[in-house]
């Protein structure tokens, strides 16, 4: 805080971007190098204001890509959308998109990421305490690397279990904003029943999982909810539609009802980190016998052929 008890911004500015690096840990276990409004540093050293507007208010976004390999998956449509929220809150990006593309690769290098996921967010910074967004103030950028086998994930051979609960968020999803906490007690709940994931029910209607993308299957053809602000566009879903049409599998866009994915031949979820995986069980009733179908196999073994060509 300077003298007149305003909190001062960082002045962390896109040419700094990578710039900074700490150097790497010597010997022993590896630190994990995380990035923070400019730097690399290890892990243990990387912090943000108290005064962050993302902690203080969830004034910011996110976005999550997959890493296979070493590889970014799908990164392209993901800065897309992030593009989108940042323009929907009136968010400056905060550096080039060169340069965030370039972050990106250097987490992977730095921490030698096979499988696993970058998650990045920006807020818009620090500043003292006021709902009105500041002036001239710079934003924050943090991103992180977490490693996780997509590839070889036993929840997609047995399928997981799915609960409904009410969707409590608010009415723009399409903003892949911070501000989790309906899907965080959602999950939450789901978990505590038993489930993987939570199923979120608005109006009598499914309408997207706490972070994924919901479907079923009735006759071969895969059935979802049509984008709209209720709903995350999720990149996942966007490459499935892609992937469904080239391979000759019918989808329709429209919102179905808990009940209605009781009956369902094969139900599934999307997200960039669990790529498709089928659901057996919705709310203790069996789905396609227990067993993941042959629509949603085939969906999981086209999207992974993509994803490691
Ligand atoms: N819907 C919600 C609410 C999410 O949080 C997510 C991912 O986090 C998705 C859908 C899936 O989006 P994507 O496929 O881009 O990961």
């Amino acid at each position: 805080m300077g003298a007149g008890g305003h909190y001062k911004p960082h002045g962390f500015g896109c040419e700094n971007l990578v710039g900074e690096h700490a150097p790497a840990p010597k010997g022993g276990s590896m630190s994990r190098i995380v990035y923070v409004n400019g730097k690399y540093v290890p892990e243990e050293q990387g912090s943000v204001s108290i005064f962050d507007r993302g902690f203080l208010f969830a004034d910011g976004v996110y976005e999550v890509t997959a890493i296979v390999h070493g590889r970014l998956i799908d990164y392209d449509p993901h800065m897309e959308r992030l593009a989108r929220s940042l323009a929907e809150i009136s968010m400056a990006w905060p550096c080039s998109k060169a340069e965030l593309r370039r972050m990106h690769e250097e987490l992977i290098s730095r921490n030698r990421l096979d499988q696993g996921w970058v998650y990045m967010q920006v807020t818009r910074g620090a500043a003292d305490r006021d709902f009105k967004f500041p002036k001239n103030n710079g934003s924050t950028l943090i991103a992180f690397t977490q490693v996780k086998n997509l590839l070889d994930n036993p929840d997609a051979i047995t399928g997981v279990k799915v609960v409904t609960v009410p969707d409590l968020r608010w009415k723009r999803r399409d903003i892949k904003s911070v501000m989790l906490l309906a899907p965080v007690l959602g999950k939450q709940q789901a978990y505590e029943k038993g489930g993987f994931e939570g199923w979120m029910v608005e109006d009598g209607k499914v309408t997207e999982g706490t972070s994924s993308n919901a479907y079923i299957v009735k006759n071969n053809t895969v059935v979802t909810r049509p984008l709209s602000t209720s709903i995350l566009a999720g990149v996942t879903r966007r490459s499935l539609f892609r992937l469904a049409q080239e391979h000759g599998i019918a989808i329709e866009e429209r919102p179905f009802t808990p009940e209605e994915a009781y009956e369902a031949d094969e139900a599934f979820l999307t997200s960039a980190t669990n790529f498709v995986l089928p659901i057996v069980d919705i709310d203790g009733r069996r789905i396609g016998g227990g067993q993941p179908g042959p629509v949603t196999r085939k969906l999981r073994s086209i999207y992974l052929e993509e994803a490691l060509a």
